[in-house]
């Protein structure tokens, strides 16, 4: 792969709208990604591996749990900078952003808000250095985007519960040490629990053969009577409504990191544009190819400003699920349309693993339908405007 020579766009100047800490915060995700992902992560994604050695590089630069308070280990920072660290590694790689971001806001952060003070002492602290891993199991086999019809389901046996049922598309699963599971009770009521490595009858198969976030692991949770402690339960919300708030927290945070994939590639298609010659000249000069670039920055420009803004809303606790959900559709989309023109400014080059270009592009077919299809994103606003549900 080509060395990094990223130069992060900012067309408005939105950096005055940041902090100084901010601007540390994004340095430091910046040059880490740049020192220890880039040169790694296409191997990696070619050989379909997560690249294991990078925890701790996560770790130290606060992509485990941004928001989460010091005392339990987190980084203590606010939803901008939780939003650029996410950016900044999604330069670098979808799939280390997933990692991230399922073990900030899908696995941390339940465990902050709904989890009880014993296990806020138990895991947090361990989350945020990176010596467990976590992963976050909604997903079904036969329920995606309806994740209220799950099936998997848990039986009060007394001094412990029976825990039955599979998760499918589980991102991290293959290597994590617990897993935060939603299963129904006997009442037919969602709550989570905390799943652990080693409890017998749970095991976690690796899905393979996936041509898109090649360098993060996904695979299933599978629960064949699991017997798990009580104090594992999650004990301060249940319902979907759990699970959703979860997904809230992780969907800004993907609203944020496609940014950073669009970037990649418009920095990437303009440097080229500006060497490459075809008929004598830089193709940068012929207007077809500055129609592209002109619009990507126009685009990744409007996706910033509705990063920013949304993570002021957060900041505020003012954001709603619909304006979360607008940001994550509108810029996951922004992106993968960025990745396709920039693809093509390269030409044939556009293809190969030498430039980061395809496997953006590749990373955000799932992030255009993990955390809320596409689809489901544009029925939540229809429905937040309208008051018409069109779900069902
Ligand atoms: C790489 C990867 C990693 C993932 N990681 C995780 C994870 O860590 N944890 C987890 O729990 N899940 C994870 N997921 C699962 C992901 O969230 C689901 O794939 C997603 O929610 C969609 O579910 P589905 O694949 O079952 O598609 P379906 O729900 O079957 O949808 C198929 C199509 O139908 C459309 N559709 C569905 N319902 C409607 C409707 N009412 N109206 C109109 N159109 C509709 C959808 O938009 C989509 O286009 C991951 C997925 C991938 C690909």
């Amino acid at each position: 792969m080509k060395p990094d020579l990223f130069e992060a766009p900012d067309y408005y100047n939105l950096d005055d709208l940041l902090t100084e800490e901010h601007k540390l915060v994004r340095s430091a995700a910046r040059d880490w990604v740049k020192r220890d992902v880039s040169p790694i992560i296409e191997e990696a994604a070619q050989k379909a591996e997560f690249p294991k050695e990078i925890i701790k590089g996560l770790a130290e630069i606060g992509a485990f749990g941004p928001y989460i308070p010091e005392e339990y280990g987190g980084a203590g920072l606010d939803q901008i900078s939780y939003g650029l660290i996410m950016q900044e590694i999604e330069r670098g790689d979808s799939g280390v952003r997933s990692t991230a971001s399922v073990q900030s806001s899908l696995v941390m952060y339940p465990i902050f808000k709904f989890g009880s003070e014993a296990q806020r002492k138990t895991y947090l602290p361990k989350l945020a250095s990176g010596e467990f891993m976590g992963c976050f199991g909604l997903t079904e086999p036969d329920h995606g985007s309806n994740p209220g019809g799950m099936v998997t389901n848990f039986k009060d046996k007394g001094d412990h519960y029976l825990l039955n049922g599979a998760k499918m598309w589980i991102s991290n699963a293959p290597f994590a040490d617990i897993a935060v599971v939603w299963a129904k009770d006997e009442s037919g009521r969602i709550h989570g629990l905390i799943v652990e490595r080693g409890m017998e009858g749970f095991s976690t198969p690796t899905t393979h053969n996936k041509w898109s976030l090649r360098a993060s692991a996904t695979g299933e949770l599978i629960f064949d009577n699991v017997k798990v402690p009580k104090e594992n339960l999650l004990p301060n919300k249940s319902g979907l409504g759990a699970p959703l708030m979860c997904l809230d927290s992780a969907r800004f945070g993907i609203a944020w990191g496609a940014i950073g994939a669009a970037m990649d590639c418009y920095d990437t298609a303009l440097r080229y544009a500006k060497e490459r010659e075809q008929f004598g000249k830089p193709i940068g000069s012929f207007q077809l190819q500055q129609k592209k670039l002109a619009e990507m920055i126009t685009e990744i420009t409007k996706a910033q400003l509705l990063a920013w803004r949304l993570g002021s809303l957060r900041n505020e606790g003012k954001a709603t699920s619909a304006q979360i959900s607008m940001a994550k559709r509108n810029n996951v989309e922004m992106a993968l349309k960025i990745a396709r023109e920039a693809r093509q400014i390269l030409g044939g080059m556009g293809i190969t693993g030498e430039y980061s270009i395809m496997r953006h592009m590749m990373n955000l077919e799932s992030v255009v339908t993990y955390e809320g299809t596409h689809d489901i994103h544009l029925l939540i606003t229809g429905m937040d405007v309208t008051g018409l549900n069109a779900f069902k």
